[in-house]
């Protein structure tokens, strides 16, 4: 962790495959921290995403030095390399008995896109996930909201209190759009911080 760790009692977890992190995800952050009264939100790159272990995805450490550098101008913010440091899939629950353990008393907001949060009965441990932690789902513009409340009405009804919606133009930008821009040489700029698109050209990412 690079920044100063303290007592908190509300606290964001961004997770994310981050590949690579743009707008989109700080604007979102940058939301929930003031909708939720969060007073840190820690990015969390996800080491091998559950839902993705057969998919090639950018290197774990390349992900996280893309998000340390995106973080780095909020005071608000913070990374942590707890998920590309554990073997294994990167299980949500695995890391928010973490952060729990490392934020002793802290309410935790679970921050991550609309379509994983709904997924979210066939993660590891949900019960015990959905009683410990909050969650917010973060849509993008377009994003079907009809579709995302029928998927809500499938959680158990103990646990619908706990999940939140925020919607967030700024997701117009993706991950996948930037990747493809940068293969076919289009611009990225102002789609992502400009150190992060440094490290991408000068390490030649995203260019096969
Ligand atoms: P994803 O399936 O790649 O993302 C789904 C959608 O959400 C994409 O449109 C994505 O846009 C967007 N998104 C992803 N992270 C976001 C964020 N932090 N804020 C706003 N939008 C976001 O999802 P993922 O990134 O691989 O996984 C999301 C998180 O859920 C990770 O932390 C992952 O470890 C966790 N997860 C846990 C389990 C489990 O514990 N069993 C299972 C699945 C996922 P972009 O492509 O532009 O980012």
């Amino acid at each position: 962790m690079s920044k100063e760790v303290r007592q908190v009692s509300r606290l964001g977890i961004m997770g994310g495959t981050f590949d690579p992190i743009h707008y989109g995800h700080l604007v979102a952050a940058e939301g929930a921290r003031y909708e939720y009264g969060l007073e840190k939100v820690i990015f969390i790159p996800a080491g091998q995403p559950p839902h993705k272990l057969n998919i090639k995805l950018t290197e774990p450490w390349r992900r996280f030095e893309m998000t340390r550098l995106a973080v780095a101008t909020n005071p608000y913010f913070q990374e942590m390399s707890i998920e590309i440091e554990r073997p294994g899939p990167s299980y949500t629950i695995d890391t928010v008995l973490e952060i729990s353990r490392l934020f002793p008393g802290a309410q935790v907001y679970f921050i991550t896109g609309a379509d994983a949060v709904f997924e979210i009965l066939s993660w590891k441990r949900v019960e015990q996930l959905l009683s410990i932690c909050k969650f917010i789902a973060a849509t993008r513009p377009g994003y079907n909201l009809d579709e995302m409340w029928r998927k809500r009405g499938t959680l158990p009804q103990d646990f619908k209190k706990n999940v939140f919606y925020m919607e967030v133009p700024a997701l117009a930008i993706s991950s996948t759009d930037i990747r493809q821009r940068v293969r076919e040489g289009r611009p990225v700029k102002y789609l992502l911080p400009e150190t992060v698109e440094e490290y991408i050209t000068s390490n030649n990412i995203y260019r096969d």
